[in-house]
């Protein structure tokens, strides 16, 4: 298996809708690898979730794994590797809270973005089985925006205040305790 590479912003990949994933080549060996190449890239970069696109492979395919639950955005709930495949989100309520967020596509830089705090996610899982989850807070954020990358979306599209756009650095020095 394979570390991909991380494709950045301005790559017109990250800007298609990908395409639905063909249910019926879930769990061949082409889906085991990319799930596979997916895990190792998402370990070599040290994210917490990747999407398809962000390897340049357009299909609505995202893995998320959080086992280090000491992360920058906080203390955060366990999350074994999982993989989503054509997800949908719903909204279940309209409480929005902002965080900033980080994306692999986008290195060095962070932003403030709100989103809606509590969703359904309905999916196909690893054996194509369908799941219906729901998250709340953080976690729901995490998964809008994996899944965001899924229709050619980035965070900073869902910026409101660009004066909340920092690197890294001055986010840790300047903005951390906001
Ligand atoms: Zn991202």
């Amino acid at each position: 298996m394979t570390v991909q590479t991380v494709i950045r912003m301005g790559h017109p990949t990250l800007r298609r809708v990908a395409k639905p994933y063909p249910v019926d080549n879930i769990g061949s060996p082409a889906f085991q690898v990319l799930i596979q190449d997916m895990q190792e890239t998402l370990h070599a970069y040290g994210g917490i979730g990747l999407a398809a696109p962000q390897i340049d492979v357009s299909y609505q395919v995202a893995v998320i794994e959080i086992e280090n639950t000491t992360t920058r955005y906080g203390e955060l709930e366990r999350v074994p590797f999982s993989v989503f495949v054509n997800p949908v989100i719903s909204v279940a309520d309209g409480e929005i809270t902002g965080y900033w967020e980080a994306c692999l596509s986008i290195p060095g830089l962070m932003g403030y973005v709100e989103r809606p705090q509590h969703i359904q996610i309905d999916y196909l899982d690893e054996a194509g089985t369908a799941q219906s989850l729901e998250y709340q807070g953080f976690m729901a954020t995490v998964f809008q925006h994996e899944f965001d990358h899924l229709q050619g979306k980035l965070y900073v599209d869902r910026m409101k205040d660009p004066t909340q756009f920092a690197f890294d650095e001055e986010y840790h020095t300047y903005h951390v305790d906001e």
